[in-house]
């Protein structure tokens, strides 16, 4: 069980896999006011940085599920490095139906709503996770600027441009599912350019170091395509944040 193997690829030098920075990260952190102690479930967790940075910034212990067998390994060694193994746990499992055994202060999936069929799906899903005054986050992309044709969202790599909505849009429908808005922390194109700009570089030194991959192929074209493509519609286009939840009381 994996994600597939072009993730693994392009984004094994990344401790963070979407266009929210380290500073922004720990500004989120500080905005939740998590008490040392507090747990967090983080479904889609990546190579851990969220969960091993705010358990040694704020003393948060916790659970990671990620079904990248590489981006799990880079998990728990990063939380050996920021010495808080004994705080944070990762399991490479599907996050998909993953509920926790005991209810959490903060349920996070940042940037992997697919797991649950979307942003409701998820909530869904993270409510079951979650005790009496926790806090649910979502990372989710949004339009900056809506794009004018069907051709350009496609463009930003989304199916349709009714694969997001805009800000206001956003922020709206967590409201129609009975959530308040607490918080949130949006991304900015440097943010974006660090998060697809860095799988360039990766993926150049891939290529030199395997030129006879079955994958070569594939990766040369990205490489030689991504700059160009990125520039003219997601960097442009699309809009990333963290948005942290609380039911309406
Ligand atoms: N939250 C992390 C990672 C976001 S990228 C961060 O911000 O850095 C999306 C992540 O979802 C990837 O790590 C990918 O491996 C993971 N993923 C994709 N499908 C999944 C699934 N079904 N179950 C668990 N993790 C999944």
């Amino acid at each position: 069980m994996d994600i597939p193997r072009i993730f693994n690829i392009t984004e094994s030098a990344h401790r963070i896999h979407n266009p929210i920075t380290p500073e922004k990260l720990a500004i989120l952190g500080a905005a939740l006011r998590v008490a040392s102690g507090a747990s967090v479930l983080d479904l889609g967790s990546g190579s851990g940085e969220m969960l091993c940075t705010w358990a040694r910034d704020h003393g948060v212990v916790g659970v990671g599920v990620d079904m990248s067998r590489l981006f799990t390994e880079q998990a728990k060694r990063r939380a050996e490095e920021l010495g808080v193994a004994n705080q944070v746990k990762f399991i490479h499992a599907n996050a998909a139906g993953y509920v926790s055994d005991e209810k959490v202060s903060v349920a996070a999936c940042v940037g992997a709503t697919w797991i649950a069929g979307g942003v409701a799906g998820t909530i869904e899903l993270l409510a079951r996770s979650l005790r009496p005054g926790g806090i649910i986050l979502i990372g989710e992309p949004y339009w900056r600027q809506l794009p004018p044709t069907e051709d350009i969202a496609k463009g930003c790599q989304a199916h349709s441009i009714s694969d997001f909505l805009m800000l206001p849009e956003l922020l709206a429908s967590f409201g129609h599912l009975g959530y308040d808005v607490v918080e949130m922390v949006l991304a900015d194109q440097d943010g974006w350019d660090r998060y697809e700009a860095a799988k360039w570089f990766t993926m150049r030194r891939w290529l030199e170091a395997n030129p006879d991959d079955d994958f070569a192929k594939e990766v040369r074209a990205q490489l030689t395509s991504e700059p160009e493509r990125y520039a003219a519609y997601t960097r442009e286009y699309v809009g990333w944040g963290v948005f942290a939840l609380m039911p309406r009381c």
